[in-house]
């Protein structure tokens, strides 16, 4: 069985206490690896480490031309890689290869994105208000940053923190998922590779309530960079809370996708089919809700279970697969109970309703594509986040009632609009309340524009050239320019 230690100060070390934890490929179902078990020792070791290398030593003696050669170094190096990156991610989560190696083919862009901007980041000369004095800013790093992530996109996730993080000058920790730990125990070998310092790029692992609270916790983490469920942001945001530390948090969703009887129905089919059964519906932003105008709902739901019916389920690492399994047991116990809740509530069954036992689908943690209609936005499964592939169709009247219903439900991540109105598309991106809006697509993100949540999806940005500045702190310089100093009683 392959064993993977932690990478902490350009060491491989095994957890203090000796102990590993076992990964499942969810499509065998069967234990492929053991990864260390990391507690509160090791996290001291690790941000020990991080600090270390933040204060002393090569990483903070290169200027900002030289970060981002590293960076961009780097990308080059994930690009090369890229499949074979790829392959863990699937191994370890189960997602289609196709979709994988896509990501991992993209990832390099952040490198070469915040690699760029690495020596942009430029103070400020204040033309002050008061004589004698000279102000300007500097924008400085914070220190060591904590990057936590989800099992559904281990490395895009972890490269939307670290590619900005290091760009800033910081170094980082990542923690990743302990059900996809292996991709960043691999990509953190390109780190070293392109030439980041011991300690720059480290990587910890272990589950999320032992070295992931002791790392929160430590004082000398200044930023926690958290992609994860709604329950994991808010306990991480209160163990950060007392260290006064800056917290990033990008959480769940229950994304409406809106029909309107105007659309293009043949994309509105495929956008809808991206926006809940891409990725098995394991997606922060999954399309969960699709709105459909009572115009068109009867055709517009035969055709989608007619399309959905033809997703070919199976082995991810097949490039024809559409959809996968589930990536951990209790998410796959947990989309059947949402199924079962459906039901209860008395939503209407179109399609699917429980685990795939096709032949394909193996011993993996397979359910079948499924779609309810009759929803009525106040049911559980109109509110609450499965992440996983069930749709709930909620018819709506009118503008007015989509956007009510669009926006009653606690998150705030992501929207889709169908509609070949310009008018109707541009009030319905500024009624919608979410991070991001799409109008006649879906699923579509880039490290050139924010990504974040509105209401309870979220605080911060992710991506885009704002964000460099969530890895800096300002401070204001003041020179005096006299030669005397004013009176001393008084607030010059
Ligand atoms: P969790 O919140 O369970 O875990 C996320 C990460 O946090 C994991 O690395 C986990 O470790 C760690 N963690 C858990 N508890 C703590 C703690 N007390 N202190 C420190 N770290 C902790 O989320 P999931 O992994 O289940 O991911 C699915 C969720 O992620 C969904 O809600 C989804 O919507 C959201 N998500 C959001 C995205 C966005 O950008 N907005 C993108 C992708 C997913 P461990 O695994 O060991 O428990």
């Amino acid at each position: 069985m392959e064993r993977f230690p932690m990478y902490i100060a350009g060491e491989w070390r095994e957890a203090a206490s000796g102990e590993w934890f076992e990964t499942q490929n969810p499509y065998t179902g069967k234990t492929w690896a053991l990864v260390a078990r990391g507690g509160e020792k090791d996290a001291d070791i690790a941000v020990e480490a991080a600090h270390k290398a933040f204060t002393t030593g090569d990483w903070p003696k290169l200027n900002a031309s030289q970060r981002g050669a590293l960076l961009r170094k780097v990308g080059d190096l994930i690009a090369e890689r890229a499949e074979q990156l790829a392959e863990y991610e699937v191994r370890d989560n189960g997602k289609l290869i196709a979709e994988m190696a896509g990501q991992l083919r993209y990832i390099p862009q952040w490198y070469y994105y915040y690699g760029g901007l690495a020596d942009k980041i430029e103070g400020e000369v204040i033309p002050i208000d008061k004589p004698g004095v000279f102000n300007y800013t500097l924008h400085e790093p914070l220190g060591v940053v904590l990057a936590i992530t989800a099992w559904n996109s281990p490395l895009l996730l972890a490269t939307w923190k670290i590619a900005p993080a290091l760009a800033a000058g910081n170094t980082v920790i990542i923690k990743p998922s302990e059900f996809t730990s292996t991709s960043a125990l691999e990509f953190v070998k390109l780190f070293e590779e392109a030439g980041f310092p011991p300690g720059v790029v480290n990587v910890a692992t272990g589950f999320g309530g032992e070295i992931g609270q002791a790392l929160v916790e430590h004082p000398l983490v200044r930023k926690v960079a958290f992609t994860g469920s709604e329950a994991g942001g808010v306990k991480v945001n209160q163990a950060a809370a007392p260290g006064m530390k800056k917290v990033s948090l990008e959480l769940g969703g229950k994304s409406p996708n809106i029909v309107f009887d105007d659309a293009n129905l043949d994309n509105a089919v495929k956008g809808a089919v991206a926006g809940i059964f891409a990725a098995t519906g394991q997606t922060c932003i999954a399309g969960s809700r699709l709105l459909v105008q009572k115009s068109i709902h009867d055709q517009f739901v035969e055709r989608l279970v007619a399309f959905a019916k033809t997703a070919r389920m199976g082995n991810p690492m097949d490039m024809d697969t559409q959809v996968g399994p589930v990536t951990t047991p209790p998410q796959f116990e947990k989309v059947l109970s949402y199924i079962d809740v459906a039901r209860n509530e008395g939503a209407q069954l179109a399609l699917g309703g429980g685990p795939a036992t096709r032949p394909e689908c193996g011993d993996g943690w397979f359910v079948e594509p499924t779609i309810f209609t009759g929803v009525n936005n106040a049911m559980r499964i109109a509110q609450e986040e499965v992440f996983g592939p069930v749709l709930s169709v909620i018819p709506f009247e009118d503008e007015e009632e989509a956007i009510r219903i669009g926006n009653d439900v606690a998150y705030g991540l992501a929207a889709g609009v169908w509609t070949t109105s310009l008018n109707r598309a541009h009030i319905m991106a500024a009624k919608l309340q979410a991070g991001t809006v799409w109008v006649n697509t879906y699923r579509a993100v880039s490290y050139m524009s924010p990504f974040g949540g509105y209401k309870r999806s979220g605080m911060g940005r992710e991506n885009g050239q704002a964000m460099i500045k969530d890895y800096l702190q300002t401070k204001s310089v003041w020179i005096n320019t006299e030669t005397e100093f004013p009176n001393p009683f008084a607030m010059r």
